[in-house]
């Protein structure tokens, strides 16, 4: 089925903000954690932070201790005060766009003007800008609400950041025609309308929209309604399991969007489980065609296949022959270390990609022995080769195996607090394309007379090739990670940041692969190399203009690259030699 994810889809800033500090302070401090209220509307995401101990307080006791975050509605001056006076560490998590109104009303109130906020009166961010304005403070909702203003003086009307704009010109308009001096200050946040304008103009490219969010969350609620207006039928679900395969099959386009309190893991579930549903009419090549792409992309075939024939290409170009026992090498070891460390255990999973922990759950063990009769066979396959190579991938199997276990020893773990490979921060990305390089590199082309600045120089290319492929990968998951606490470099850095890293990485890859050939550090078909890095570069920045968004497709694409800079190696080994 054809799945259209809507750009502004899921956590708003605010909310993405208030989640990142909650999820930083976990990372970061020993002491007990609540937040005042419930953080988000999305009762999965709350599942998840009272799984990593964060408590939510719904009144404030006399005493309190650790540390209490104020969420993205914000709360009145006094109840900051209390907590801070219950004995709590405050950390303000509400959101810029929130603190601008709560500005406006503070300045106002200063030079006694009346504060006329319109919104829903019930809701957390509107009780924390009374809290600003009080006792010169009124609500609207309503027309009905007009009627009951009493305002003799100066005055000003802001709104709720998520109020519908209509409704706000509207009651604006009215309360100024019956009251005069009066200043209006529309707070409405942008990323609302945004949201909304985007979910009208989805409806015209697709049959059905699926919007996921809390059910009770009224942002959530507000977009299938739109959808509904649009005459489109709408699927409103929390989680993946909700999805309704049978009904949704009848279309072969659907828009998915999410509101401003879903996290991006759980649309990237949904958008995983949609496009695993047949659409209307496809037929069974199709349908055995994608099946035959989910196998071999979850059992990592497709990726050790692609680092075998990586390696294939390289040995031709370094060696001038093709060397089958190069793919093989570099085939098992990839195989079986991607298997090792993804069936074993792997929490993020759980997030990220539940059709994935499915399939570990059926094949896990299959693949696992699969996994060691290759490393076996790789070994028997370098022995012959000498010491060195022999001695090399014993390391890299090892470090591979035990990335998880605990193997330092306590005086290290005191100091630096790490206990496993794995616990240094955005070491797996490195390690991984350490590991990539040496095996379709350097062990396959070890005692074959190539020179040594020669191999370094490639080592080095594919490293840094492989190394940004990774990272792509923790940029799609970066959510989930984030919540199970692996620090990745996108969750140490941000998502952005990462970014921005990773095409400075390409460009200086890009030029590397322009001037290397030239020189004696690379045979001149290396020129061909650019092709990959120059995939790369697109894919990074479809991704980060919102083009492209994490999904098997994606995840299928980033892993032909590494079929692609083969098939341009071997041909440029045929053009020049
Ligand atoms: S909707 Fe706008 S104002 Fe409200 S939390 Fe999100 S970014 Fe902030």
């Amino acid at each position: 089925m054809k799945v259209i994810l809507a750009k502004k889809a899921g956590f708003c800033m605010g909310v993405r903000r208030a989640v990142e500090t909650t999820l930083e302070t976990v990372q970061q401090s020993d002491e007990k954690i609540a937040t005042f209220g419930p953080l988000i509307h999305n009762p999965q995401v709350l599942d998840l932070l009272k799984e990593r101990g964060v408590d939510v307080l719904s009144e404030i006791p006399e005493q309190l201790s650790g540390v209490v975050i104020v969420r993205a509605h914000g709360v009145p001056p006094e109840q900051k005060a209390s907590l801070q006076a219950a004995g709590a560490q405050v950390k303000d998590a509400t959101c810029p766009r929130v603190m601008k109104v709560q500005a406006i009303i503070k300045k106002h109130k200063k030079n006694k003007c009346f504060t006329v906020i319109i919104g829903d009166k019930n809701h957390a961010e509107v009780i924390g800008l009374m809290g600003y304005a009080e006792p010169d403070v009124a609500i609207v909702s309503t027309r009905a609400d007009i009627d009951n203003l009493a305002i003799s003086g100066p005055y000003i009307i802001v709104s709720q950041t998520t109020q519908d704009n209509d409704s706000f010109h509207e009651l604006s308009s009215l309360i100024t025609d019956r009251f005069s001096g009066g200043k209006v200050f529309n707070t409405i946040c942008d990323s609302t309308h945004r949201r909304q304008d985007e979910v009208r103009s989805l409806c015209d490219q697709v049959e059905a929209v699926v919007v996921v969010g809390g059910k009770s969350s009224a942002n959530t609620k507000r977009l299938a309604e739109i959808a509904e207006n649009k005459g489109r039928p709408v699927f409103l679900v929390e989680t993946e399991a909700e999805i309704d395969a049978a009904q949704l099959s009848c279309f072969e386009t659907v828009g998915v969007t999410a509101g401003a309190s879903t996290p991006t893991w759980m649309i990237n579930r949904v958008m995983r489980t949609l496009e695993a549903i047949p659409a209307r009419g496809e037929g069974g090549v199709c349908r055995f065609g994608r099946r035959l792409i989910w196998s071999l992309l979850a059992s990592n075939t497709y990726v050790a296949a692609g680092g075998g024939a990586l390696a294939l290409a390289l040995a031709r170009i370094i060696t001038g022959h093709f060397s089958w026992s190069a793919f093989a090498i570099a085939f098992g070891y990839l195989f079986a270390m991607h298997n090792i460390n993804r069936f074993s255990s792997e929490p993020s999973r759980r997030f990220n990609n539940p059709l994935l922990e499915k399939f570990a759950h059926r094949y896990g063990s299959l693949l696992l022995s699969i996994s060691y009769l290759l490393l076996v066979a790789v070994g028997l396959l370098l022995w012959p080769r000498g010491t060195v190579p022999f001695a090399l991938f014993i390391a890299m199997a090892l470090l591979g195996i035990f990335y998880r276990v605990p193997i330092f020893p306590t005086t290290l773990v005191r100091i630096f607090k790490i206990k496993r490979l794995k616990e240094i921060p955005g070491s797996k990305t490195f390690l991984v394309a350490l590991a990539w390089a040496m095996v379709t590199v350097l062990l396959p082309n070890w005692g074959m007379g190539v020179p040594a600045p020669v191999l370094l120089t490639l080592l080095g290319l594919v490293l840094v090739l492989v190394y940004v492929r990774n990272a792509l990968f923790d940029v799609f998951d970066v959510q989930g990670d984030r919540i199970v606490g692996k620090e990745t470099l996108p969750v140490c850095i941000g998502e952005g940041k990462t970014l921005i890293f990773l095409s400075y990485l390409l460009y200086a890859l890009l030029v590397a692969g322009i001037v290397l050939p030239w020189t004696v550090l690379a045979p001149p078909a290396m020129v061909f190399f650019l092709s990959g890095v120059i995939y790369l570069l697109y894919i990074t920045k479809a991704y980060q203009r919102g083009l492209l968004s994490p999904s098997p497709r994606l995840e299928f694409l980033l892993e032909t690259s590494l079929y692609l800079v083969a098939a341009a190696l071997l041909l440029g080994s045929s053009l020049f030699t």
